[in-house]
């Protein structure tokens, strides 16, 4: 009763199979390097994230202290009176700070750049950097840019670089297409009276210009500065966590810790960014958006900032700074960062297995899809099982990523499952059919003489009839038999005698047209089929080949050449009889009165006391 799953056959295809997935790697190779397979892989991976993460329904809620203080139309129209137009003059920016300072905001940060002076507005300048100056939860933003002219590139102040230990051997930090070899400052004052500037160059993936991960660092002139969502970050979890810690550590395997926050970082030094939901789908909106209006015009209730980490940015339709992110292709650039801050205040961030975690979800998948069309017999059940692997692993592999944020691959999965499937389907039913043919000739043939064997030969008759009704046509049997075979036998031993069976097998097929069929009947006994042939021209076929074997010297090796003859009969059908068993006793009664007439001849064909008769008549 038990069935062994690893027989031999099995462990024949799962070699195969090894074999196929070694080529398939190895052509998986070249085409990297020959034809860019990669980046189109990768570029359809990036979507299959995107849709991911638009379905995901987990940890999706954003922190309620964060929110977006926005520089926005109504804002530039009912400001316009009071302050003309955008740019506004920067004392604006210091009010707005003291007036949150004041209700107890936990920080600010600014996605605007104060860069170059206003003239004529210096003293408002001055302002600004003095309040700046004053608070230490003030943050401002700063760009690193490549140089394009001569200008030289300013050095920055130590102060603003951070303690980073970069234990990892394969991070750029240094920029993404070009290294990042100049920095726009912003106004001297500013940088001279804070530490709290942090950098917003935008990182978006190179195959789509979509912004999936963030920058954490950025490398310039031998120092380490920081990201402005890192830096804010990190000064909140150690004021909120009482912890303390003025260094950063990246790990051998690229993973970014300080304080009790753990991100995987990529080869660029991004992280990839998680999304909350969002409130307005139209505009991606996850935070409380204020208008700056109502700051200015104080029209808030005085608590409403306490405790709110506020982040100030343009997002007037004229100013408009949108990104493009897998949740939304209208996501203010503002939102981008303070979902960055966010990730890093509730430790989130998504983790995307190695190439090589990939590579080995890729080989145990196709090795059960190989294993399904192995065992399952019916292709069709074959094909529904690898079709619901692969979307089991797409539903295991999104749930992977809405309850763990971890990121496993999903098209060069598929694409090896498919290939997989597909070529050992074609290998399976290569070998059936090869295998239905040997079957097939095992159960027709005779294995001595390589003739057909009597029951095929019966089936072929019983057609021939069939045919020969439906045609209204005859056909012929010719039925021979070897003379004085148990003499042979006796003389020259039955070797001897069995080689002489294989050579006469030989020359009778080799006598007959392709729509003939020559059989062996049984013993030393054979049976022709001449397709539409009548009896004239049955019994002129017999008696050429009955002259042929008589004409022939039989080798049978060293240097001993016999001579062998046969007898035979023939019968035509519907003459001679209506059914097969009549066809063969005619036709043996012929063989019959051959022998009886002395061999080596064709019998006649009616008996003599039927011709005795037939003369008296
Ligand atoms: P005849 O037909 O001329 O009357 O004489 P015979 O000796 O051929 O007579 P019979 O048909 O009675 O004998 C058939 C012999 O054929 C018996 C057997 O030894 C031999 N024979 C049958 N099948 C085989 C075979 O496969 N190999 C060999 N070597 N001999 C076979
Ligand atoms: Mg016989
Ligand atoms: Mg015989």
């Amino acid at each position: 009763m038990i069935r062994k799953v690893w027989d031999k056959k099995t462990f024949r295809q799962v070699f195969y199979f090894l074999l196929i997935a070694v080529s398939i790697m190895l052509l998986w190779l070249i085409g990297q390097k020959l034809f860019n397979f990669e980046t189109l892989f990768e570029a359809y991976e990036l979507k299959t994230y995107d849709l991911r993460v638009g379905m995901a329904t987990k940890h999706r809620t954003h922190n309620p202290n964060i929110v977006i203080l926005a520089i926005d139309d109504p804002s530039l129209e009912i400001l316009e009176e009071d302050l003309g137009r955008w740019p506004w003059p920067r004392d604006v920016y210091a009010d707005a700070i003291e007036y949150m300072e004041q209700n107890g905001v936990d920080s600010i940060a600014f996605d605007l750049m104060f860069v170059g002076s206003q003239k004529g507005f210096e003293d408002k300048d001055l302002k600004l950097a003095q309040t700046i100056g004053k608070y230490d939860n003030v943050y401002v933003s700063m760009n690193f840019d490549v140089n394009e002219g001569a200008k030289s590139a300013p050095e920055l102040p130590k102060k603003l670089s951070i303690n980073l230990e970069n234990n990892s051997k394969n991070i750029n930090f240094a920029g993404d297409d070009a290294n990042y070899v100049y920095c726009r400052l912003i106004l001297d004052g500013i940088i001279k009276a804070t530490d709290k500037i942090g950098f917003i160059n935008f990182r978006r993936d190179p195959e789509d210009n979509i912004s999936r991960r963030s920058p954490t660092f950025f490398k310039y002139q031998d120092n380490y500065y920081p990201y402005l969502a890192l830096k804010l970050g990190a000064d909140y979890i150690k004021r909120h966590e009482n912890l303390d810690f003025n260094k950063f550590t990246i790990t051998k395997d690229n993973k970014l810790t300080f304080g009790s926050r753990i991100f995987k970082l990529d080869d660029r030094g991004s992280m990839i960014i998680k999304w909350y939901k969002s409130q307005d789908k139209k505009v991606y909106k996850t935070y409380d958006y204020i208008p700056f209006w109502k700051v200015y015009k104080k029209t808030l209730p005085p608590d409403y900032f306490k405790d709110k980490i506020v982040w100030i940015g343009a997002t007037a339709v004229s100013l408009y700074d949108i990104k493009s992110t897998p949740v939304s292709s209208l996501h203010p650039g503002v939102e981008v960062q303070a979902t960055v801050l966010n990730n890093i205040i509730d430790n989130h961030s998504v983790k995307r297995v190695s190439p090589w975690v990939d590579l080995v979800i890729s080989l145990v998948l196709s090795l059960l899809v190989a294993l399904v069309v192995i065992k399952i017999r019916e292709p069709i059940f074959s094909s529904l099982i690898a079709i619901f692997i692969i979307l089991a692993y797409i539903f295991a592999a999104s749930a992977l990523l809405d309850h763990y944020m971890l990121w496993v691959g999903i098209v060069s999965q598929t694409t090896f499952i498919i290939l997989t499937f597909t070529v050992m389907f074609i290998i399976k039913y290569v070998l059936k059919a090869k295998d239905f043919e040997y079957t097939y000739k095992l159960a027709t043939t005779d294995g001595l003489t390589d003739l057909y064997n009597h029951r095929y030969f019966q089936e072929k008759l019983k057609e021939s009839i069939k045919k020969a009704d439906k045609n209204r046509s005859n056909f012929s049997i010719v039925l021979i038999d070897i003379d004085f075979f148990k003499k042979f036998n006796d003389t020259y031993g039955h070797q001897a005698g069995d080689e002489v069976l294989r050579q006469v097998g030989q020359v009778l097929k080799r006598s007959v047209k392709t729509n003939d069929m020559v059989a062996r009947y049984g013993g030393e006994e054979m049976v022709i089929i001449v397709a539409d042939a009548d009896t004239n021209a049955a019994v002129l076929i017999a008696d050429r080949i009955c002259k042929t074997i008589a004409a022939r010297k039989f080798n049978l090796g060293q240097g001993l050449e016999v001579n062998v003859t046969i007898s035979l009969g023939v019968a035509t059908y519907s003459l001679h009889g209506k059914t097969s068993t009549e066809l063969i006793e005619f036709a043996d009664k012929g063989l019959y009165r051959a022998k009886k007439n002395g061999r080596n001849q064709v019998g006649a064909l009616e008996s003599e006391e039927q011709q005795c008769t037939e003369q008296n008549a």
